[in-house]
Parts: structure tokens; sequence; C-alpha cells
């Protein structure tokens, strides 16, 4: 398929992007690695009038510490999160998850903000972002705003971004070292999008667990927070019949599509267990 006629802009400072967007208005969008917005355009699903591509814009790439956290450039690609020392010893979650997204090619251009901002359900970076407690900073022509990614998502394809807003960076405060991790993903086949898939980060105490949190991906039309299963499992040792209440309550609040992925109701079930196995191995991993 052949998308519509648009036109193309590459300015080179973050401000002027913003500038480009407001002036050009409804019509235009950003472009950052183009794996789910030019595919859009070739089904004519989206039919932009203009590009602004945001690939020349030095200061939204690269990855730093900063205090407790590590703050992501949105134009950083997932091949380059798959390449940071810092985010392989510091948010270890990060490099696992990158991992299972796409193939090779994908991850070249992909980036982390593109992943974000796109607002599908089935993108793996979102649920994460819910999980880590991590905080985007939006750029626009009002300025600059922090928006926490557990306001962010509001439904399919819609998110808090408004009109000329760029998503410039996200901060992602650091886990305690020593903390456990995972993200299960059930997928068809490599280089496929979730069919579901959870997010665990926690730290464990004296053989309990002490703090939790989840997140499910593609599971509702956003990503989900599943706080009452995390909730489950904080002061327990992880036993057979708390990881069955904890994926109880997590399929309470999925709502998933019926699609080609599966059914809802296998969806769902899916998803139950994907909460479970991201518990034991989070927890076998926690030192
Ligand atoms: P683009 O496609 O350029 O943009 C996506 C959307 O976000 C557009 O609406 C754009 O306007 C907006 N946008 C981009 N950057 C910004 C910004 N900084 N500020 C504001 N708005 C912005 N993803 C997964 O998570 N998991 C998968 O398993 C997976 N499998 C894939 C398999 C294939 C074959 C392909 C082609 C893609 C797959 N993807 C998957 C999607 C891939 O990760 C995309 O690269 C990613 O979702 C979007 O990033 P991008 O940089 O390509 O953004």
């Amino acid at each position: 398929m052949i998308p519509g006629q648009f036109s193309y802009h590459r300015p080179g400072t973050l401000r002027d992007a913003v500038k480009l967007l407001a002036d050009l208005g409804d019509e235009a969008r950003p472009l950052a690695g183009g794996h789910s917005l030019i595919p859009m355009m070739k089904l004519r699903l989206a039919t932009p009038e203009h590009l602004v591509d945001l690939a020349g814009i030095g200061e939204l790439k690269g990855i730093r510490r900063d205090g407790d956290a590590i703050v992501i450039g949105a134009m950083t690609t997932q091949n380059e999160l798959l390449a940071s020392g810092e985010i392989a010893s510091s948010l270890p979650i990060l490099h696992e998850t990158a991992l299972l997204i796409a193939d090779p090619q994908v991850r070249y251009r992909g980036t982390v903000g593109g992943n974000v901002a796109n607002g599908d359900p089935g993108n793996d970076m979102p649920a994460l972002m819910l999980t880590l407690g991590a905080t985007y900073r939006l750029k626009g022509p009002a300025g600059d705003r922090d928006v926490a990614a557990r306001d962010f998502y509001q439904g399919a394809y819609f998110t808090a971004l408004e009109p000329g807003e760029i998503l410039a960076s996200v901060s992602i405060p650091v886990p305690p070292s020593g903390h456990g991790y995972a993200y299960e993903k059930l997928k068809r086949k490599i280089g496929d999008y979730a069919t579901a898939a959870a997010a665990v980060v926690l730290t464990m105490k004296g053989g309990k667990v002490a703090t939790c949190s989840i997140g499910l991906t593609n599971l509702s039309e956003t990503p989900l927070l599943a706080e009452e299963a995390a909730q489950a499992v904080i002061g327990t040792t992880l036993d057979d019949a708390v990881l069955k209440k904890a994926a109880a309550a997590a399929i309470e609040i999925m709502s998933p599509a019926g699609d080609g992925r599966g059914p809802v109701e296998y969806r769902k079930h899916v998803g139950g267990i994907m909460v479970e196995r991201a518990l034991k191995r989070g927890a076998a991993r926690a030192a």
C-alpha cells in the first residue's frame, strides 16, 4: 500500500519542531522511527498532511543519570537501550522488555518516545513505564509540563498529549539495588505484539514481598496498573495460593479485545498466567 501525499519537514531543534507543529495545526504529526506511523499511513488509517521528522534533533537523544532517575531522550532507539550499560545495570527490566519488541530491524529504528507516545495498547513500553512510576516531559507551544505515565493513557491511541506537544524525554526512578523484575510476554511468534504480557518490579525482605508493582500490556484499551494484584502479594512468601489470588485480581481489571490473538476469555486466562510467571521470576531474581 502507498500512503497519501504529505509534506516532509525536518527541524534541527526542539523549539523549531514545536513551532512547526503549532503553525501547521491538526494535520501535522511528529515522525520518530516511523515503525508504527508509516504502516498506519500505508493502510490509510492515518493521513497526516505534514510529517515533522524529529530525527535531526540532538537534544532528543541519549540516556543519562539524573540523581535517582534515568532520563531517556524520546528519540533514543530501542537498540540503543539494549546497548546501554546504564540501562542494563539500573533498569534491567527495560533491557529485558526492549529485547522482546519486534525484531532487530524494527529496534534499530523504533524509538522510546514513539513507543510510549503512540497510545497503541499493543506497545510494550507503556505498561513498563506505569510499573516503574515513570514521568513524561512534554514540550508544547504553552511551555513544558511533566505527566506521570499513570495519567497519560486515556484510550486506544488517545493520550494526554495536546495538539502540537512533543514528548521530549522519559524519566524513570531507579528501583533499589537487589530488586526483582520480570517482563513475561506471550506472543504467537517472534516479532509479534503481545497476546498478553505482564511486568513486575518487586523487593523482598526476610523472604517476604516488601514492595510490588505490576503492569499489564494489551489486556485493555490502555496499559494497566494491577494495583490490587500487587497488594495481594505484599507481606507474603508468594506461595501458590497467593499467586492464584494475584492472577485473579489482575484478571478482574482486564478487558482485552477478542481478535486474531484469541478470544477475550483466552486472553484474560493467559494474562493471569503471565502475572503468575512474572511474579515468580521476579521474586527469584530479588536479592
Ligand atoms: P513512529 O511510528 O514514528 O510514531 C508513532 C506515533 O507516535 C505517531 O503518532 C507519532 O506522531 C507519535 N510520536 C512519535 N514520537 C513522538 C514524540 N516524541 N512526541 C509526540 N509524539 C510522538 N512495538 C512493541 O512495543 N512491541 C512489539 O512487539 C512490536 N512489534 C512490531 C513489529 C513490527 C513488524 C513493526 C513494524 C513494529 C512493531 N512494534 C512493536 C512497533 C515499534 O516498536 C514502533 O517503532 C513503536 O511503536 C513506535 O516508535 P517509532 O519511533 O517507530 O514511532
